[in-house]
């Protein structure tokens, strides 16, 4: 860098944004964080997400202590199997000898992974101002998170008595396009769907995914606390680096087409470009050569499955199942998904061409995006009766201060009529 007294600035003091500022600030650079939120992990209130380890050969945690970054800084809870629900209802358990994933919270919680992170580069001298707007042609790296919706996850979270869990189920009715989970971790529960073609009413898909989850797990005793959601912005760009600014996380498309598992790849690339300010490696070459194969090895998963539905979902639970037998770990199923191998090369030509929408970005680079899909027809279905009374059950309890995570917030935008507590 030809000025290292110039600080940094960085738009977004979310995984990406901080995992930037530590590594800049350990390498002895000022760095100035702006948010627009009043808090690091205000945009997720309470969620529980998983850290994949299945797209390196790394474990993940390994490569956080590598760089310099302490995971014990915040909570997680490994897992080496969990339940998996096909779409005809059959529960199976692929597990691992291996660390399979890590479930974190995502908010301003103190054990959060936000807040980890956010005292890890407080530690390091980091500056974060909140509630701060700054253009982007004042910043060095854009950590700003998801843009534009290519789809949403919509969740509820409550108190139960069941043992520490993780349920990830493939059903195209319940989850369009999608797969909805159960997580359980210390008392606290969330029955999460994500729906990858846009509806109408997405409380409906909720609440009859949690009928499911009743139905399924009859000892899941369920407090409801709070619903909780969000977007996801899908996208191969050109180039991420722009007239000196680093384009970071979902900021600049980094996200798993195929599940969403966007984490991962937002710490990463927060740590690439910090090293490429620091002069030790080039950051448009290490996104390309790391992380953007696996991107668009998910672009063909992400194809394939559109085309289908729960017929090829069997197929892949079934699939799944036998290479645990043959393998005794289930994580050699999930590396083999992100294989950029020559057949996958071959389907990117199609996917790219059929799957992805051509776009420029405000600073003219080209972009790829997935765009939010649109309902199909048989998308449209009769809740039943219990769904209905989970749906009149929420409406009480925010009568009496239940909260939408997401009601005030960008996110909203993107879960349309998500207020709305029945069909
Ligand atoms: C409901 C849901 C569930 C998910 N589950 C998983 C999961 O299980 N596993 C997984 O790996 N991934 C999951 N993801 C994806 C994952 O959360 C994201 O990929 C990841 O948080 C992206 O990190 P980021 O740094 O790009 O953005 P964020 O962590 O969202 O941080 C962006 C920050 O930028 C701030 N900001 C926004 N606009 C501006 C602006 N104009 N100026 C200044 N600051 C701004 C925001 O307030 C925020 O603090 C999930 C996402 C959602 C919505």
């Amino acid at each position: 860098m030809s000025n290292d007294s110039k600080p940094i600035v960085i738009m977004g003091a979310g995984l990406s944004g901080l995992a930037a500022s530590i590594i800049l600030a350990k390498g002895g650079r000022k760095v100035i964080i702006h948010d627009i939120r009043s808090d690091s992990g205000a945009r997720f209130d309470g969620d529980f997400q998983g850290l994949e380890n299945w797209t390196t050969g790394t474990d993940f945690f390994d490569e956080l202590r590598e760089w310099g970054i302490e995971p014990n800084e915040f909570k997680s809870t490994e897992f080496h199997e969990m339940d998996l629900a096909h779409p005809d209802d059959e529960i199976t358990k692929p597990w691992s000898p291996r660390v399979a994933f890590r479930v974190v919270e995502r908010g301003s919680d103190k054990h959060t992974i936000d807040q980890g992170l956010k005292r890890l580069a407080i530690k390091e001298g980091v500056e974060i101002r909140y509630k701060s707007k700054i253009k982007p042609e004042e910043c060095d790296i854009i950590a700003a998170g998801p843009k534009d919706t290519s789809a949403v996850a919509y969740g509820e979270i409550f108190k139960t008595s069941f043992p520490n869990h993780v349920t990830f189920q493939l059903n195209d009715k319940l989850a369009p396009g999608a797969y909805s989970y159960l997580i359980v971790i210390d008392g606290i529960g969330l029955i999460c769907t994500c729906l990858w073609r846009k509806q109408s009413n997405s409380s409906r898909y909720l609440n009859e995914t949690i009928n499911w989850y009743e139905k399924n797990y009859p000892e899941l005793d369920r407090t409801p606390i709070k619903r909780v959601g969000g977007k996801g912005d899908f996208a191969i760009h050109s180039s991420y680096k722009s007239e000196n600014k680093y384009y970071v996380g979902e900021a600049g498309g980094l996200q798993d087409f195929m599940w969403g598992f966007g984490m991962r790849y937002a710490i990463t690339s927060g740590i690439l470009a910090a090293k490429d300010i620091l002069g030790e490696s080039d950051y448009e070459s290490e996104i390309k050569s790391r992380l953007l194969p696996k991107l668009k090895t998910s672009v063909v998963n992400r194809f394939l499955i559109n085309r289908v539905g729960d017929r090829a979902y069997k197929k892949v639970a079934k699939y799944w199942m036998k290479h645990q037998k043959k393998h005794g770990d289930g994580l050699v199923f999930m590396e083999m998904l992100y294989n950029w191998g020559i057949f996958r090369r071959f389907i990117y030509f199609f996917a790219n061409l059929g799957m992805l929408k051509k776009g420029v970005t405000k600073d003219g680079r080209s972009i790829r995006r997935m765009p939010f899909r649109k309902a199909l027809k048989r998308d449209v279905w009769e809740p039943s009766e219990r769904a209905i009374e989970i749906g009149q059950e929420w409406k009480e309890i925010r009568k009496d201060g239940g909260k939408i995570s997401f009601s005030n917030d960008s996110d909203s935008n993107s879960i349309p009529n998500s207020l709305e507590a029945s069909d």
